[in-house]
């Protein structure tokens, strides 16, 4: 048995399906469950539009749903009049939230399930039509979660037992199609497991059923040694370890949900990273093992639009409690802090949420000095064993000498440097890093990216 998850690019048309269909298909002996993400951007314009409605902008949302399934039908098909249907539910609900004027985390939950509710019926129906032996199942009735909707964490033992006594029967029989990225609690309240989700979906799902294969089908070719969206000069990682894969993920590699790896960790599964628009391609292989190459590095990974704070003490100066104290602020408005630097009265970190950061400023005021500074990126090199290579934090920065390094962390888990650089130089430093880095990638590790 295989799990074979699709990405909102993999099931964005007909064509696109349509593809999809035909790559499961020469996988069929395989057992595949296939996981599927919403159609394309469907996800992001469910939120926007109820943004709308919550707003009070009723009209707006309700045309923007009508676009919406007209995208829909158009791409996807009317399932029976399922599809439809669904949309009218939808509909209602949109026009609740219109009336009610508030959005809850359980209502963004009720309402962006609904792309992968979709999605996962026009894909089963898709296959169909493709003359395989597919049946749906709502991804509902087996991933149990916590509470915390749009974050919600999944109850493993419950999960697991409802994956291998219910769903792994059905998958040694037909092609299993279902949604990634919701679940249920308990009560049976439909959850999400945040953006990004269905990746971790094809994770709990291959884990559950004791799959041989995770493959995440997406966009390219599988973990660049550089975000195409920065660079678009990456080659393709061929193999590659599940902790550094996680840091990867972790610190913006988007290509993968940071927490992809830890049920496939767990039962020892590889994932592979590959591409639907060019199955042919190996992709990427995560492993188990350290994956030694002559390179330092595995990958560079990203993340933009972080907010740097810096907290530099007034009153408490060198006593006991104050990184405690500061962390609790942050706590107490439950924004998380990615990276970290300290010396003796000052603390610097990155968030990358500002909802809260006013507060967050007025309650550390109370005794220490903050500035913040906005627009920030930061740049995460990971390779594993990276500590016990002489030399490495000196190349790093000099080949990006005239580039102003605000901050900079390593040590804490042997497998990155990371430090954080002004938006605007971002660009300009990843290319120095990886001309640096990966000019000449190891031929076991990585494949070189042909010259354009
Ligand atoms: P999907 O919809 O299939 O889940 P995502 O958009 O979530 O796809 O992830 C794929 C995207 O991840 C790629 O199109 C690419 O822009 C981005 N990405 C960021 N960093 C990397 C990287 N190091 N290697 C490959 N892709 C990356
Ligand atoms: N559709 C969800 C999102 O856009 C989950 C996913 O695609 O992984 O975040
Ligand atoms: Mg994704």
């Amino acid at each position: 048995m295989i799990v074979m998850k699709f990405g909102g690019s993999s099931v964005e048309s007909r064509v696109a399906i349509d593809r999809v269909a035909t790559i499961v298909a020469a996988r069929a002996g395989r057992h595949p469950i296939v996981v599927v993400s919403a159609m394309g951007k469907t996800t992001n314009r469910l939120l926007a539009l109820a943004d709308h409605a919550v707003r009070g902008d009723r009209d707006r949302a309700l045309t923007a749903l009508k676009e919406l399934e007209q995208f829909t039908i158009e791409e996807g098909g009317a399932v029976g009049g399922a599809v439809p249907a669904l949309f009218q539910e939808l509909a209602e609900l949109v026009k609740g939230l219109a009336v009610l004027g508030e959005l809850t985390p359980r209502s963004i939950d009720a309402i962006s399930a609904f792309g992968e509710r979709i999605s996962s019926l026009i894909v089963a129906e898709a296959f169909r039509r493709n003359g395989l032996d597919a049946v749906h199942a709502d991804s509902r009735e087996y991933i149990v979660t916590d509470e915390r909707h749009t974050q919600a964490a999944p109850l493993y033992p419950e999960t697991y037992d409802r994956l291998k006594t219910k769903l792994a029967p059905i998958a040694s029989r037909q092609i299993v199609v279902m949604g990634g990225f919701i679940g249920s609690t308990r009560a049976g309240v439909t959850t999400t497991l945040g953006r990004g989700g269905s990746d971790f979906s094809a994770s709990i799902i291959g884990a559950g059923v004791d799959a041989e294969e995770i493959q995440i089908w997406t966009d390219v070719d599988g973990m660049l040694t550089c975000d195409p969206r920065i660079l678009p000069v990456g080659h393709r990682v061929r193999v590659i370890s599940f902790s550094e894969a996680a840091e990867l993920a972790y610190f913006g590699a988007k290509v993968l949900h940071p927490s992809t790896v830890l049920p496939a960790i767990d039962k020892n599964i590889p994932v592979l990273i590959l591409n639907s628009r060019r199955p042919e391609v190996e992709g990427t292989r995560i492993v188990s093992q350290a994956v030694p190459a002559k390179n330092v590095f595995k990958s560079i990974a990203c993340k933009l639009n972080i907010t740097l704070v810096h907290i530099k003490s007034t009153r408490m100066l060198m006593a006991h409690g104050y990184l405690r104290r500061i962390f609790e602020v942050f706590d107490r408005y439950q924004t998380s802090v990615d990276l970290l630097a300290t010396s003796e009265i000052s603390v610097s970190l990155t968030v990358d949420t500002t909802q809260y950061i006013d507060k967050i400023i007025q309650d550390l005021s109370e005794y220490a000095e903050v500035t913040v500074e906005e627009g920030s990126a930061i740049i995460c090199l990971v390779g594993e064993n990276i500590g016990m290579t002489p030399g490495i934090a000196g190349r790093v920065f000099a080949s990006i000498k005239d580039v102003n390094v605000r901050m900079i962390s390593q040590g804490a888990s042997n497998l990155n440097l990371s430090f954080v650089v002004d938006g605007g130089d971002l660009r300009k430093a990843v290319a120095a890093l990886h001309d640096e880095f990966f000019s000449d990638p190891d031929a076991q590790v990585f494949e070189r990216k042909p010259a354009a």
